[in-house]
């Protein structure tokens, strides 16, 4: 996956991953720099997915993301439907938007315009000031319930729910267990959402970074089994993590 920031910003990547026919790369964009050359290159390259940061319905859009938002994203899966290319959509879920983005309602809107792949992405904090608007375990429930609802019932589209999905997936998948991330800078992290970096793949090659001291402690010492809840595990160990990194352990 490229994620961002804003991956359109770099057309040299997006190149550079459309040029690797034999691997699909979901492409996460707002929207707002997708122009016509982007458009050339998905057209060209179909094996980058387009997914589109949405936050629910035109008022939830247009708040968070700025007036006008809403609307340029049904503009452009429209335009992607014309052109026959799969795209998906990203959405952020917190206490506030939880049902109306699992609603009926809101999964027609996309899937009436050819949205094949709707990503829940549970809001997971950073800090404490920014907990309560972490879906608990009600919010989680009622999402996975409604989820599986409506796998149940439709094969039109695809819904995968991170980290909540996990649960059923044998736990964290972080730290290079099946996945881990690497930010703009080039620093490796465990996961998105445990920013600490040990390693910098401008330094290193891939394996190595995958053997640095903090993922190499992340699955000797078990943080990455701990039971999981359906939130995230490294947020809920993030001073163990942050102490793994700077080596007071
Ligand atoms: S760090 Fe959190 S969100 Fe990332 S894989 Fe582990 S549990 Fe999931």
């Amino acid at each position: 996956m490229l994620a961002g920031g804003e991956p359109m910003l770099r057309k040299d990547v997006i190149e550079a991953a459309g040029s690797i026919r034999n691997i699909i790369f979901p492409i996460f964009t707002n929207g707002t720099f997708f122009t016509e050359k982007c458009r050339a290159i998905f057209d060209k390259c179909r094996n980058l997915i387009p997914v589109l940061s949405i936050e629910g319905g035109q008022e939830a859009t247009d708040t968070r993301r700025g007036k006008g938002m809403y609307g340029r994203l049904l503009q452009l899966m429209d335009d992607f439907a014309a052109r026959g290319q799969i795209y998906g959509a990203s959405v952020t879920v917190t206490r506030e938007n939880y049902k109306e983005v699992t609603s009926d309602e809101f999964l027609e809107t996309l899937a009436a315009r050819g949205c094949k792949l709707v990503i829940y992405v549970e809001f997971v904090p950073m800090n404490e000031n920014e907990e309560q608007l972490a879906p608990g375990t009600e919010e989680r429930d009622f999402i996975s319930a409604r989820v599986n609802d409506v796998r149940s019932c439709r094969d039109d589209i695809i819904l995968l729910c991170f980290p909540g999905d996990e649960l059923e997936l044998g736990g964290c998948m972080a730290g290079g267990r099946e996945f881990f991330h690497i930010n703009s800078h080039g620093g490796a992290e465990p996961c998105p959402f445990s920013p600490f970096s040990d390693i910098n793949v401008r330094d290193t090659s891939l394996r190595e970074a995958l053997s640095s001291p903090l993922f190499r402690a992340l699955r000797t010492e078990g943080l990455l089994e701990g039971e999981h809840e359906g939130g995230c595990v490294l947020y809920a160990k993030r001073h163990e993590v942050m102490a793994l990194v700077n080596g007071n352990n």
